[in-house]
């Protein structure tokens, strides 16, 4: 059955995040050979409108507003549901990022919708989409279809490949006007954390520390580690909890879920609420001195040995690769 699909782009510092891509990549699935309208939401979008259509969207709605410059609920889903009036699509595609885990849920209320979250797989082979998602924090999935309404799910990243890039693809590209009312929340500022890393969420590698780093000094192996594998930086509870780091890296039931390419797990135990966090990594590597510890459990490989010798061994054969 052919759908017309609308899935919505996010733009961060400037900067068009890959699953975007990943959103195109999961309407297409539903969508059948039919319409992919990508929406964007801002100011400057023009260069990711293309990227967008290079990606596989046929055609892109802008929305440039000051007002959308920094995301907010309130604006971000009065200015979508002008859009969905003007579209009337059969899906609705987001990603599962902290847009839009917030945005989503409250377009659902609004279109009096069911959604289905934080999907790693869909298939499509019988009349409606079929969604794989993690519950019990990743310790089992369910799958799910949709009934009555439009079709609407959001996707975690890193689990729906984007289609290549193809310069050549052409599409079309419109602004729209939108009416923004009695908006409850403006951005005065925004004070940014100045991290020259990777970005966590989307990072294909990751290297994160626990309590076992010891130190926020003890991180700095681990940084260079990352330096040299192009890899972001994360961490366990425990090593926030000891203010080693930021909370901002912390992964796992009450932190960030990723699901990057390889996960180096450093001097983290691996308690259940930090699996929930990172368990579907494609590949994870486990470094802990106690044999014993249940991060082996769920690691394809494991290290025993002490991190402070076995990463700077790392990071140079890294470095020689
Ligand atoms: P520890 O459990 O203390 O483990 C440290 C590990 O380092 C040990 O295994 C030790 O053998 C090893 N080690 C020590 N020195 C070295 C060395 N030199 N070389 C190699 N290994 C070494 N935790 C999360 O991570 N994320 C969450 O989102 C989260 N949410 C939670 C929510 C709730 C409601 C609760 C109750 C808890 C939550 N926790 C979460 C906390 C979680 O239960 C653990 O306490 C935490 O994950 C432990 O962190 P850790 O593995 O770094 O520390």
């Amino acid at each position: 059955m052919t759908r017309k699909m609308l899935v919505v782009g996010e733009v961060k510092d400037n900067t068009l995040r890959h699953v975007s891509f990943e959103t195109i990549a999961a309407a297409m699935k539903i969508a059948d050979g039919g319409e992919i309208v990508g929406v964007l939401f801002g100011e400057n979008l023009t260069s990711h409108a293309k990227a967008m259509i290079h990606y596989g969207a046929d055609r892109i709605i802008t929305v440039e507003r000051e007002e959308l410059a920094d995301y907010t609920t309130d604006a971000y889903s009065q200015a979508f549901l002008q859009v969905y009036e003007q579209e009337q699509p059969n899906g609705i595609i987001l990603a599962h990022t902290s847009v839009g885990k917030d945005l989503a849920p409250r377009l659902a209320a609004k279109l009096n919708n069911g959604l289905v979250s934080d999907v790693v797989a869909i298939e499509n082979d019988s009349e409606k989409p079929v969604f794989t998602r993690p519950i019990y924090s990743g310790k089992a999935f369910e799958k799910k279809t949709m009934g009555e309404g439009i079709i609407f799910a959001t996707i975690r990243p890193n689990n729906i490949p984007a289609l290549t890039e193809d310069l050549s693809r052409t599409g079309t590209m419109t602004n729209m006007d939108v009416e923004l009312k009695d908006l409850r929340t403006t951005i005065k500022e925004v004070v940014k954390k100045t991290t020259d890393g990777v970005d966590l969420a989307e990072a294909n590698i990751i290297v994160a520390g626990g309590r076992g780093v010891k130190s926020a000094e003890g991180f700095k192996p681990l940084e260079q580690l990352a330096d040299a594998l192009g890899a972001a930086i994360g961490a366990s509870r425990g090593a926030c909890d000891a203010e080693y780091c930021e909370y901002s890296l912390q992964i796992g039931q009450t932190g960030k879920v990723v699901t990057p390419d390889l996960y180096i797990a450093a001097g983290i135990s691996g308690a259940i609420q930090h699996l929930a966090g990172m368990s579907n990594a494609k590949v994870i590597v486990a470094i802990n001195k106690d044999p014993e510890a249940p991060i082996f459990d769920v690691a394809d490989y494991g290290i025993v040995g002490d991190l402070f010798e076995v990463i700077p061994m790392l990071t140079e054969e890294c470095k020689n690769v």
